[in-house]
């Protein structure tokens, strides 16, 4: 077995397990996009729920599965350790697939409860177990961030394409009967998550002792108690998940305690650290919190920018016909897959000529780009013709400035979560990172409910104006975002120790 000092004294610019990580991830990534992407039609098509109620429905679905990466990450911290917390969400995820496979009518909410857990203890520790593969200091940690986010992206774009078009008929129609279009394309779900989950175990032997069990020091079997329990709670909590999850009105008060609570928790277990590590984490919830209006601005894309897509833009890019919804939902995977890796090198480089900005200058302009993009989005206006039907080709220019902000705050943030987070609290951590994407799809329906509220029923140019004016507002936020983060770098580089 590799020790620790092998694995991260790797020679080159990625160590191979990374390689693993990508692959692990790209599948769970293609299962979880997959049923993503099916959600609100099937809701509306299969349950018969209407617009309005499978879009609440769906907000609240995104809500509980990054909320419960915190809880994930706790337990992983706690008891589990990341591997065989990443095992056991991996299992719930391909239980809930199968179980919307077989029927995905009858047994929707019990489905989606499972693959909110799995995800729970999937998701944050994979991440963790990335930062993990990179000494202190590495500054090739950021690229190795990056590279793994093309993985994510990558597997987002394709099964949030195939999942779908296989359910609605598009693809595979004439190997597969009508009636069983679902559950194939649940199906397909949870055949690649058996692929993640197979890769990770055919290859974590290469971690080393990375992500093993923190209760080392327990007995086997009090060890092994603690274990099962958290399996057993993990399944007996799936019915409540189930409830919250089935009654969207409930989502609100979730979010209302969850956030505290974790806030509490860290507080709480801030006691057992020293000030210079209390620092870090201070820093670490500041980058958490500005987070959060970056997810809320930027998941737009699954709501307002959605409905501005149907309405209001052509249906040509570079003068080939698309499908303009089409382009919101892929756009910006497509081009984290074409340049993640280049920005991760554009980081080395600049290292290497010492001119690479620290983490929160990153943040910062990750928010400058999100104003450009939205400032584009704005700008779309002046290019409307008298029906308020504008330019795609500026829309998805938009979506490719506001990629490179993805690119600067969200690899970057889970980089910087594990350099920030002492050894024993890594996975809350990053945890707590993902909780902000949860508040920030939340955020990002009410807002989005907001616009969609006002240009109901108003005619094309006059809804343009609504769109287009609401995101001149957000353009300005994530400016004056962008400028505090880059203003208080100082101030933050402190909290931060040594750490870039
Ligand atoms: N798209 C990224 C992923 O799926 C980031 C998600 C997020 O943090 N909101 O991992």
């Amino acid at each position: 077995m590799e020790t620790l000092e092998q694995i991260q004294n790797f020679k080159g610019k990625y160590p191979k397990q990374l390689w693993y990580l990508f692959f692990s991830e790209m599948w769970e990534r293609f299962s979880f996009y997959g049923m993503r992407g099916m959600l609100v039609i099937f809701m509306v098509n299969q349950l018969g729920l209407n617009k309005v109620e499978a879009n609440l429905q769906y907000g609240a679905t995104q809500a509980f599965v990054y909320a419960f990466t915190f809880v994930g990450g706790l337990f992983a911290d706690k008891i589990l350790g990341y591997r065989k917390s990443l095992f056991w969400g991996g299992l719930l995820m391909i239980v809930g697939s199968i179980i919307l496979a077989i029927d995905p009518k009858q047994f929707f909410f019990l489905g989606i409860g499972f693959n909110i857990i799995g995800t729970g203890f999937f998701k944050p520790n994979i991440s963790t177990i990335v930062g993990s593969l990179y000494k202190e200091g590495d500054p090739r940690t950021d690229a190795g961030f990056s590279f793994f986010y093309m993985g994510v992206n990558l597997g987002a774009l394709i099964g949030g394409y195939i999942c779908i078009a296989v359910a609605n008929g598009s693809m595979l129609s004439s190997l597969v009967p009508e009636n069983l279009r679902w559950n194939v394309a649940f199906g397909f779900a949870s055949v690649v998550m058996i692929i993640s989950l197979l890769t990770f175990i055919r290859t974590q032997k290469s971690l080393g002792p990375i992500g093993l069990s923190p209760l080392l020091n327990l007995k086997d079997t009090k060890k092994r108690v603690f274990e099962y329990a958290t399996y057993i709670a993990s399944i007996a909590v799936i019915p409540l998940i189930i409830l919250l999850v089935s009654n969207p009105k409930y989502t609100d008060r979730f979010m209302f305690i969850i956030g505290p609570c974790a806030l509490a928790y860290f507080l709480f277990e801030m006691r057992n650290f020293s000030l210079q590590e209390n620092k870090k984490i201070i820093a670490a919830l500041i980058f958490i919190f500005f987070s959060i209006f970056f997810w809320a601005f930027f998941e737009q894309s699954g709501g307002s920018l959605s409905l501005f897509a149907e309405h209001n833009l052509e249906t040509k890019l570079l003068g080939v016909t698309v499908d303009p919804n089409g382009i919101n939902n892929s756009a910006n995977s497509a081009f984290v897959i074409l340049f993640a890796a280049l920005v991760g090198l554009v980081w080395l480089w600049m290292n290497k000529k010492k001119i690479e900005p620290n983490t929160t200058v990153k943040f910062g302009i990750g928010f400058l780009f999100l104003a450009v993009g939205f400032y584009i989005f704005y700008y779309c206006k002046f290019f409307a013709n008298a029906n308020g039907v504008t330019s795609l080709n500026l829309f998805t220019f938009a979506w490719f400035i506001i990629t490179f902000g993805e690119l600067c705050l969200s690899p970057i943030g889970m980089s910087v979560m594990t350099k920030l987070s002492p050894q024993k609290l890594q996975a809350g951590i990053m945890g707590m990172w993902f909780l902000a994407s949860a508040y920030g799809q939340y955020f990002a329906g009410l807002l989005g409910a907001d616009i969609a509220k006002i240009a109901e029923n108003k005619t094309g140019i006059e809804a343009l104006a609504i769109y287009c004016d609401s995101y001149k507002q957000l353009a300005l936020y994530a400016l004056i975002a962008g400028v505090i983060l880059i203003a208080a770098s100082p101030f933050i580089k402190k909290l931060m120790g040594g750490v870039k």
